[in-house]
């Protein structure tokens, strides 16, 4: 059963979101400050984290910051109507979707669901990633590759995260624009392509001169981490085409 951490301070809406979310078959923390959502993420490691911007104390903001430096867990924001500068600042900060409140019930839940779906387990500051052989360092901004490190800039780190944290999928060049770059429009579709090769070339340097990196283009449909274990086969061989 997935677990998932509400953060909202409003008590009725903090209410409606656990009696909603435990009939659709979720277990259920509840924080309602900044500083008890950090302490419940570390104690109950959720698979999903649903946080409310507008909180006393430690604001949204900051839990998000916070959390991204312990964990990859997918982020669902909720938002204030009409703040569409939230919508950027969440995306960019590392949050996985927003949700403008006030909104409906099936519609939340198809969210959580959409983004559990999308999303591989977990992982946390601290643990052995194994296997893959592919760690990201969030306090660094750095990926830690065959066991050699890649300092990496904020776009390649954002990159690299959203790709590991979609692993085995392909995600579009217009996706990677949104999620990275926060240009739903796609008009930088060759930023996406020189940033990948920026980024393979960075890890596969770091591993030595003619070691494979993780990522693989896709013609025409985008990039990939190819988890070992999972779609995509394993992370060696890998000199194939660069750019869909
Ligand atoms: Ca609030």
């Amino acid at each position: 059963m997935t677990r998932i951490l509400v953060v909202e301070d409003d008590p009725d809406l903090g209410l409606a979101l656990r009696v909603l979310l435990t009939r659709a078959g979720y277990e259920v923390a509840h924080a309602d400050d900044g500083r008890e959502a950090l302490r419940l993420l570390f104690a109950e490691r959720p698979g999903l984290l649903l946080l409310d911007i507008g909180l006393p104390g430690l604001d949204g903001w900051e839990v998000l910051e916070r959390t991204r430096d312990m964990s990859d867990l997918p982020v669902l924001l909720l938002t204030a109507r009409g703040a569409e500068s939230d919508r950027v600042r969440g995306l960019r900060a590392g949050a996985d979707d927003y949700l403008p409140k006030p909104f409906g019930n099936d519609e939340l839940l198809a969210r959580v669901e959409a983004l559990l779906r999308r999303s591989a387990p977990a992982r946390w500051a601290g643990d052995s990633f194994g296997g893959d052989g592919l760690r990201l360092v969030p306090e660094r901004r750095s990926a830690v590759w065959q066991g050699h490190e890649a300092r990496l800039s904020d776009i390649e780190y954002r990159l690299l995260q959203v790709l590991v944290r979609n692993r085995g999928r392909v995600i579009t060049t217009d996706q990677l624009l949104d999620r990275v770059w926060d240009d739903p429009e796609g008009t930088g579709r060759e930023r996406v392509k020189f940033a990948v090769l920026r980024l393979r070339r960075k890890l596969r340097q770091a591993a030595g001169d003619e070691a494979a990196d993780p990522l693989e283009a896709v013609r025409g449909l985008g990039y990939r981490y190819r988890a070992p274990d999972g779609p995509g086969g394993g992370a060696a061989g890998g000199q194939g085409a660069e750019g869909p």
